[in-house]
């Protein structure tokens, strides 16, 4: 601290004052700015040491040179003053910014966003999945296709009203190309590259000429076919419905119905009881009770000439489902194209 000058009692006072002052408004200063505010009050060019300075004056001549001398001391030591008080305020911060709030250990991670597979892809892998356990392998093939593999291996001549069913998109190109109608073309191409035994599953897209609230132009099936020595229908049957009390829950009955394709003979559809009013009668099943799950048969003789298998010496199955209409069944959703809108909004329910 500056002694004030005992010649000077008035001036010297209020030089001490002034740097009392000081003291009082750094040690008040919360933050650098507050800290040079108060310091600016003495040592700017209108701070009060400026204004004593302006009274050097009114002393008597020999009395100014050490009054002077004071003054400059008290501008240098306010000025360090300030500068000590912006060293702590600066370490405070820094400390403060060490300890920060206190960890909290048990809080839940703020967790990044992940999506989720699609209702459709889910469901498809599901189903694989039950026939994996079963042993299926997968087995997967173009979606587009020709006039062959699509339709006329499986037995579906070129004047066939089943092709009628079938009505899909022709890609204009040479080889009479278009886009698969169902994913059987696969097991053509399966038992043109391998001899039996054959056990695959075909998950994959498929096209048709339609679109309504439960059919889309484009769609998902899932296809099986199993090839061996000594298969019957008692092994699709057991299968079959192993895969529909897998899907759908053990307590679920099933019925088999007659049916035709031209690619399995004796050829059937099967029915669970519907999983919505359990065989009361409602609008999903229509009223009847029972839900068509999906299409199935033993192969027909026809189609093992095609690839050059032995009808005397193998038999098979084969079975086919549509991935949309069991993704449907099991979420109760009522129109297929929810399914291919993709608004999140929808999806989001089948995390
Ligand atoms: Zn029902």
């Amino acid at each position: 601290m500056t002694q004030p000058d005992q010649q000077a009692p008035d001036l010297a006072a209020e030089l001490h004052a002034l740097l009392e002052r000081l003291d009082a408004d750094l040690a008040a200063a919360h933050n650098a700015e507050e800290a040079r505010a108060a310091a600016a009050k003495l040592l700017g060019k209108k701070g009060a040491l400026t204004a004593l300075q302006k009274k050097l004056g009114t002393l008597p001549a020999p009395e100014r040179p050490a009054f002077g001398a004071s003054l400059n001391r008290a501008k240098d030591d306010a000025a360090s003053r300030l500068e000590n008080r912006l060293t702590t305020l600066e370490r405070e911060a820094f400390e403060r910014s060490l300890s920060g709030p206190p960890l909290d250990p048990t809080l839940p991670p703020r967790g990044l966003p992940h999506g989720h597979a699609h209702p459709l892809m889910s469901t498809m892998h599901d189903i694989v999945d039950i026939f994996g356990r079963m042993g299926f392998q997968v087995a997967e093939g173009p979606e587009v296709e020709d006039d062959f593999h699509n339709f006329e291996a499986l037995n579906f001549p070129p004047d066939h009203p089943a092709r009628d069913m079938q009505d899909t998109l022709f890609v204009d190109a040479p080889g009479n190309l278009l886009m698969r109608t169902h994913t059987s073309p696969v097991q053509i191409r399966t038992m043109l590259a391998q001899q039996p035994p054959v056990r695959v599953v075909i998950p994959g897209a498929v096209y048709r000429h339609d679109d309504d609230a439960t059919h889309s132009p484009r769609f998902f099936q899932v296809e099986g076919l199993l090839v061996d020595d000594h298969t019957t229908l008692a092994d699709l049957k057991g299968c079959l419905t192993l895969f529909v009390q897998e899907f759908f829950g053990a307590d679920v009955s099933v019925r088999f119905r007659a049916s035709f394709f031209p690619f399995t003979e004796p050829s059937g559809e099967i029915d669970c009881r519907c999983v919505v009013c359990r065989g009361k009668g409602c609008r999903v099943c229509k009223g009847s009770g029972w839900l068509e799950i999906l299409g199935c048969g033993m192969v027909d003789p026809a189609v093992f000439r095609h690839v050059g298998y032995d009808p005397e010496k193998w038999q098979g199955f084969a079975f086919g489902m549509g991935v949309d209409r069991l993704a449907m069944l099991r979420h109760g959703m009522s129109d297929i194209r929810l399914l291919y809108e993709n608004d999140l909004r929808f999806l989001r329910q089948f995390q």
